[in-house]
């Protein structure tokens, strides 16, 4: 029998198709692995071409004498700049900003073939410290209202560079759909007096059946109301909610679980396109105590259509619960793909 279920925090409805439905690993890829080399002379984020990109506003290690393990730079096609004040206008019902605000580019590591889930636990929680610094500064600047930390992976996710990165735009405004979540949350929390994401996240711990993977300070699950096939959110357990309040201890158990869990997507599904973001609340609620963030990693297995683009609704064939069986039996030992130093 098909169901409709609601997202508890978005309030949107999704179809689970279930007569539709399909077994997990029938949405694997079934592509042939691409050969990618490490190194690619031409690539301007392979060691040794560091002159062809801006300058660099963060390295690890710091100071210049040994070779990077990550870098931050500005997006050298920035969606918006930070040479603009966000100066507003309103002409009848037209309202514009000037365009404001920070693009920068995190590249993963030194290897132009490192995907995240390739990449030693040591590689992932650099790349998460560099997060939490580059967030940390940007959150400083009073015209920056949001920050979005996110990752392309493959062409149908919108990755144009093929050497793995990460990116970070900052906002002069706070999302809608971000605006919406916090005002859910809010509400959740003077209805019930507690934060819906606490209490979302013991009971999914003790039904186990969404659970994917646990750390110990983070848990992967399957949404219940996922709008497409394998939606999974890691939700750090201490109350958060900012991003940038994660801790070193924090960082490295977050290492483990997003790259385990992408380890899993990778070998399970065939290394699909993919999109991870985080999901922060805006600086001014640091400290909130209705709301708490967390990651979301969308794989790229269906095609958004006509249905999606005219209702909002999703229709989601395969069961959450089937996703998170399947991805738990996907067996990825500590070792498993590292290419990068440790
Ligand atoms: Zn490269
Ligand atoms: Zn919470």
């Amino acid at each position: 029998m098909p169901e409709l279920r609601q997202n508890f925090f978005s309030k949107e409805w999704v179809i689970i198709a279930t007569e539709r439905a399909k077994r997990p690993e029938e949405l694997a890829t079934h592509r042939t692995a691409p050969a990618i080399p490490a190194f690619v002379e031409t690539c301007p984020f392979c060691p040794g071409n560091e002159g062809k990109t801006p300058a660099e506003v963060l390295r690890f290690p710091t100071g210049a004498t040994e070779p990077w393990t990550v870098r931050v730079i500005p997006n050298k096609f920035a969606a918006l700049s930070s040479e603009v004040q966000p100066k507003r206008t309103l002409r009848h019902l037209w309202r514009r900003i000037d365009g404001f605000g920070f693009h920068e580019v995190i590249i993963d590591s030194p290897d132009h073939s490192g995907y995240m889930a390739l990449l030693s636990e040591a590689q992932v929680a650099r790349i998460l410290s560099a997060y939490r610094e580059r967030y940390n500064a940007l959150s400083l600047d009073q015209r920056v209202n949001h920050i979005t930390i996110f990752k392309n992976h493959g062409a149908d996710a919108g990755a144009s560079m093929q050497h793995p990165h990460s990116q970070l735009i900052a906002t002069p405004v706070i999302p809608s759909q971000v605006r919406h979540r916090l005002f859910e949350a809010l509400r959740h929390y003077d209805d019930v007096g507690e934060c819906m994401f606490c209490h979302v996240v013991e009971r999914e711990i003790e039904d186990q059946v969404r659970i994917v993977l646990k750390g110990e300070h983070f848990v992967a699950m399957e949404v219940f109301a996922a709008a497409t096939p394998f939606a999974t959110h890691i939700f750090p357990l201490r109350h958060m909610a900012s991003f940038g309040d994660i801790t070193d201890m924090e960082i490295a158990d977050l290492a483990g679980v997003l790259r385990t869990l992408l380890a899993k997507i990778y070998a399970g599904l065939e290394n699909p396109d993919l999109n991870f973001t985080v999901r922060s609340a805006p600086a001014e609620y640091a400290g909130a105590r209705h709301f708490h963030w967390y990651v979301s990693v969308i794989p790229r297995l269906t095609r958004v259509a006509g249905f999606e683009l005219g209702s909002g609704m999703f229709i989601n064939t395969v069961l959450p619960e089937a996703a998170a069986e399947f991805l738990r039996k996907v067996a990825i030992d500590k070792a498993w793909g590292a290419t990068a130093a440790p």
